[in-house]
């Protein structure tokens, strides 16, 4: 094994994990082994919400102005270590190096954003009659959790950890169980940065500290990312212990392609959302409504698709069971009568025979309700559903459960107006095939692909984290006069 075995990071400190059940973790680049990730227990969770709790007083009542400094600090240590971390995320999740890269990049971002925090937060007053003033002002909740997925080993994380940690909270995080070395680093960082012991504390385990975390009576709210499948699950079984919770889900992302779309823009757009990160992005394009005669935009699709070379510009998929699955859906929709324009299926990248790549690949002439066409593929394959109208291909996006993006590619303004308006996704991309909100806008997007109030990045993620605090005071001045004379 290339790293020791996995550890908790519980009250400042990496810690055994006292468990028999063991993981290991693989790249998927080359399949080689890289830890052995013990499963924690309950216990584990006990001991982790015990340190956080200990720590909460007083990390919540250390002035904001000052708990800002450590992530001051934790963003020059993201910035000086960026090639190390982005080197990580690759090896353990198998992207490509520069979308590693990138990664990093966007935990800066995130990370400034959270910095900005204390002049966002200020509360609100008013004197509302003769002596009577009403404030408001944010404070933290206590302890919370964040339960993360496997396809941004560091970037999830950090849509969590800066603002949660930012507002006073003190935090537990379960990594997703196929990438749980990223986290460690980011632990590492953090206590480098002065963050104080127990503020910030790591469980890896899997669904059964998943359920521990809903069910655990010192938790108080629990932020998820992840399938939608397992988003609801986490929803319900968080609210019925009467926890805040914010759950987002899966994907099934529609870019729409009118006649006047700019060619060789939009076949690069499309190509890149779909392909970015082999397609595991909850906002990769997935499905492409091609209204009219757009026959010129997919061949050049094609065209751009054979510049994917895995490998090179395109890294691999998860694992083996992702690798199979992916190329099941490919062999489901050609048995029912699609056309495979590019077909990735068995790929096999040179001297990395162990690698799960999947290539890139166009079908065309797919069917609303053929899978390929209703489920999240979470691969580089885009599905091409044919329609002659803008409506058609609204009602297509509509009908799709799910409501993360949607974009459009047009150069007509009135018809992209009208887009943004019938679509029924929370993030929009007019000419953008992967349309994230940069802070401090808000991510987050509607029906089965988030379960909760509010969004989990940017403005909206205070709303989450903190609770707000009413005062009603009366004190009359003229009293006080009195009292001094
Ligand atoms: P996943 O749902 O399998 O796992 C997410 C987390 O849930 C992991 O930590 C895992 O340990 C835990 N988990 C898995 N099964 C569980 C169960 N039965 N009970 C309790 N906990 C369980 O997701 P994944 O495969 O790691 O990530 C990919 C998914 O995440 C895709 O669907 C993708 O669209 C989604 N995603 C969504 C967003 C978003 O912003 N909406 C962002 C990133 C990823």
């Amino acid at each position: 094994m290339k790293y020791p075995r996995m550890q908790n990071f519980i009250n400042g400190r990496f810690t055994d994990i006292d468990s028999t059940r063991l993981l290991t973790i693989t790249s998927p680049t080359d399949g080689r082994e890289l830890a052995l990730m013990p499963c924690s227990t309950a216990a584990d969770l006990d001991a982790a919400v015990n340190a956080a709790k200990a720590a909460f007083p007083a990390w919540s009542q250390t002035p904001i102005k000052e708990r800002v400094q450590v992530f001051f600090r934790y963003k020059y240590l993201l910035e000086r270590d960026l090639q190390e971390l982005a080197e990580l995320v690759s090896e353990e999740n198998g992207k490509t190096l520069g979308e590693a890269i990138a990664e990093i990049e966007k935990c800066i971002e995130l990370t400034e954003f959270a910095t900005s925090l204390p002049q966002l937060v200020t509360g609100e007053i008013l004197e509302v009659s003769k002596g009577v003033e009403c404030r408001t002002e944010h404070v933290p909740l206590g302890v919370v959790a964040s339960i993360v997925p496997f396809n941004f080993p560091s970037m999830v994380p950090n849509w969590t950890i800066p603002n949660a940690l930012t507002l006073g909270n003190c935090m537990i995080i379960k990594p997703s169980e196929k990438v749980p070395l990223s986290l460690a680093r980011i632990a590492a960082l953090l206590k480098e940065a002065g963050l104080p012991d127990g503020v910030f504390n790591i469980v890896n385990g899997d669904s059964e500290i998943v359920n521990a975390i809903c069910d655990h009576p010192s938790i108080e709210a629990v932020s998820f990312v992840g399938s939608t499948k397992v988003a609801k699950l986490v929803y319900q079984r968080a609210t019925g212990q009467l926890k805040r919770c914010l759950a987002l889900g899966g994907a099934k992302n529609h870019l729409l392609v009118l006649p006047d779309a700019k060619p060789d823009m939009t076949a690069q757009n499309v190509v890149a959302s779909m392909s970015g990160c082999a397609g595991q992005r909850c906002m990769a394009a997935s499905a492409m409504v091609a209204v009219g005669q757009v026959d010129h935009i997919i061949d050049k699709i094609c065209a751009e698709a054979g510049k994917v070379i895995p490998g090179k510009n395109l890294g691999a998929v998860i694992n083996r069971e992702s690798k199979e699955k992916i190329e099941r859906y490919i062999t489901e929709a050609e048995q029912q009568g699609a056309r495979i324009l590019i077909d990735g299926r068995n790929t096999v990248v040179e001297g990395k025979e162990q690698g799960s790549y999947v290539g890139p690949t166009v079908i065309d002439y797919v069917k609303p309700d053929m899978a390929v066409a209703r489920e999240e593929i979470f691969g580089p394959v885009i599905s091409i559903l044919r329609t002659n109208t803008v409506d058609e291909a609204l009602a297509i996006e509509n009908a799709n459960p799910y409501g993360n993006a949607a974009a459009v590619y047009t150069q007509n303004g009135s018809l992209a107006r009208y887009i943004i308006e019938k679509a029924n996704a929370g993030m929009i991309g007019v000419n953008i095939g992967v349309p994230v909100p940069r802070e401090p806008f808000s991510f987050g997007g509607w029906n089965e692909s988030k379960f909760g109030v509010g969004d989990i990045t940017g403005k909206s993620s205070i709303e989450f984290w903190s609770k707000l605090k009413k005062t009603t005071t009366k004190w009359n001045p003229e009293a006080g006069i009195n009292w001094m004379s």
